[in-house]
């Protein structure tokens, strides 16, 4: 409940009123005193639910998938051949951004997983 900061009297839709130059929750009787102040609406922004227009990877048939372990396979393979994640990336040309996040578990797109495969010879794919 809020009280009317006029008259003190419960009002429950309190009004904002410029009373004096102070901004004061009144009463409907009360703000009449004074200059109502509409308050503005809060606008809740959509969110942008990015219709994700890109097409899946998993278009490209194939009956294998990526190992469920791809990401420490990635790790392990990079390690030995002594690279940071950057100097990995850079060298194929994966931006460093989208490499950290597979190393982290994301599943790259097929194209970016065989070009590791083959910069790490690896086996990424199992059936
Ligand atoms: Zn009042």
């Amino acid at each position: 409940m809020s009280e009317c900061e006029v008259c003190g009297k419960d009002t429950s839709g309190a009004k904002k009123a410029e009373i004096d130059g102070v901004i004061l929750s009144v009463c409907e009787d009360c703000a009449k005193l004074g200059k109502e102040v509409y308050q503005p609406k809060k606008v809740f922004l959509q969110p942008q639910h990015s219709i994700s227009s890109a097409p899946r990877a998993e278009s490209i048939e194939s009956d294998s998938e990526l190992a469920q372990d791809f990401s420490s396979k990635i790790r392990h393979a990079r390690e030995k051949a002594n690279l940071t994640q950057d100097e990995a990336a850079d060298k194929m040309n994966i931006s460093r951004q989208m490499y950290k996040r597979i190393e982290g578990g994301f599943k790259p797109d097929d194209a970016t997983a065989k070009r590791i495969e083959r910069f790490y010879r690896l086996e990424l794919y199992v059936k």
